[in-house]
């Protein structure tokens, strides 16, 4: 058996207490720690223009820091605890963006000759933006964003007109302000995209479970169909083959359903089938899988713990009790008859099907409300007439 050496596990162990477990939580964290990265670039190049004199403020760069130091840890534990869904938004995705250009912003307003660099950073926040906010999102983000450039850039023209030239950064800000709706359009047509996906994926989710519950399942009374059921026979003979856990078959048929339509109507007839599947549902062991196998015919496999035939007749005639007792309609109580066998090793479904048939033949021609046994070998020889 492969095992993972412990420096793996150890790895795994940390990727876990970073990440969390949950796969979703893990996308989530990941994409924090992604703008983690992120910061951590634009912090190191602080630091070093802050060695330089390229910064216009100092003091205005170490409050940029503190100010995104905060922020980040505080965004990761949310996103990682699991906080921020209880404040609605798992991934604090808005929150997010909308901290990383008011960084951006802030750092276009400290920093002196290099500034226009950061303009790109904007750009890179969009595209994130792409991936993680709805449509409507992006636009505010984006609005915000051009409202937020434009005041610091009047702020900057005004508040140092010797070194920030008004008349190019008026033209910045024009070129920003056509460029940035472009590329929010673009991300808000993508974040539409990506939505309409995750929306498609939860329809053919549930349009896959209703397929599945309609190809495996009867309509009326919720039991599994013949063809389920025929599906997990071959299963059961094949864990048979493997580790020899045998299984029995009763075919089961009402007596005289016929009269039930007849004489309350068919859908009073219908009410009845659903009603006694439910009445052998509440009896069943978890092991034991009842099918309708067509019209009021019924088909139980009786699997372990208790596989043998004379096991099997004792859980019949709890089924058959059960329905004794119980009113099926209003007034209307029924019997059943049924053939039951148990499949031999390495016999053919259709032969063990043949010899429950052949029962449930034989207890209808013995007078109905009865089982009758159908031994595929000869049956175990009573107690008395051992040697
Ligand atoms: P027996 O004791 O010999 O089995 O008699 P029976 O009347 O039960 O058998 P028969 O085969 O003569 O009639 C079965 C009836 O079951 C006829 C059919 O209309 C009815 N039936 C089959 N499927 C449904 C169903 O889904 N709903 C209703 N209401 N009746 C059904
Ligand atoms: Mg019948
Ligand atoms: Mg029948």
């Amino acid at each position: 058996m492969h095992r993972d050496s412990p420096k793996t596990s150890q790895l795994s162990g940390l990727c876990d207490l970073v990440l969390g477990q949950d796969p979703k939580l893990r996308a989530r964290v990941s994409m924090t720690l992604i703008a983690v990265y992120g910061y951590a670039v634009c912090s190191g190049l602080l630091v070093y223009l802050l060695s330089t004199d390229l910064v216009a403020s100092s003091l205005g760069a170490i409050w940029l820091l503190a100010y995104m130091w905060t922020g980040v840890p505080i965004f990761y534990l949310l996103v990682r605890t699991g906080l921020s869904s209880k404040l609605g938004s798992p991934g604090l995705d808005l929150a997010q963006c909308l901290f990383a250009m008011s960084a951006i912003v802030a750092s276009y307003y400290i920093l002196g000759s290099v500034r226009n660099g950061v303009l790109l950073l904007i750009a890179l926040v969009i595209m994130f933006s792409m991936i993680t906010l709805t449509p409507r999102q992006v636009r505010i983000m984006s609005a915000l964003t051009i409202v937020s450039l434009g005041g610091v850039m009047v702020l900057l023209a005004l508040t140092s007109a010797r070194e920030v030239d008004a008349h190019e950064e008026l033209i910045k800000f024009v070129l920003a302000a056509c460029t940035l709706p472009a590329l929010s359009a673009v991300a808000s047509h993508v974040a539409k995209l990506r939505t309409k996906l995750v929306e498609q994926k939860s329809e053919l989710r549930t349009a896959l479970a209703l397929l599945q519950e309609i190809a495996t399942h009867d309509e009326l009374t919720g039991l599994y169909n013949r063809r389920h059921m025929l599906q997990l026979m071959t299963q059961q003979i094949n864990r048979q083959l493997r580790n020899g856990e045998g299984f029995c078959l009763a075919l089961i048929d009402l007596d005289n359903f016929k009269q039930v339509n007849d004489r309350h109507g068919h859908q009073m007839g219908d009410l009845v089938l659903k009603l006694f599947a439910d009445t052998i549902k509440t009896e069943l062991r978890q092991t034991d899988v009842l099918a309708r196998w067509g019209g009021e015919e019924f088909l139980l496999m009786l699997t372990a713990p208790d596989p043998g035939l004379l096991g099997a007749q004792a859980s019949m005639a709890r089924f058959q009790a059960a329905l004794a007792n119980t009113e099926v309609g209003p007034g209307i109580r029924v019997t059943f008859s049924a053939g039951l066998t148990e499949h031999l090793l390495g016999e053919l479904l259709h032969e063990t099907l043949e010899r429950a048939d052949r029962g449930l033949y034989a207890a209808k021609a013995q007078g109905r409300d009865r089982m009758v046994l159908v031994w595929a070998e000869p049956p175990p020889l009573a107690p008395e007439s051992k040697m």
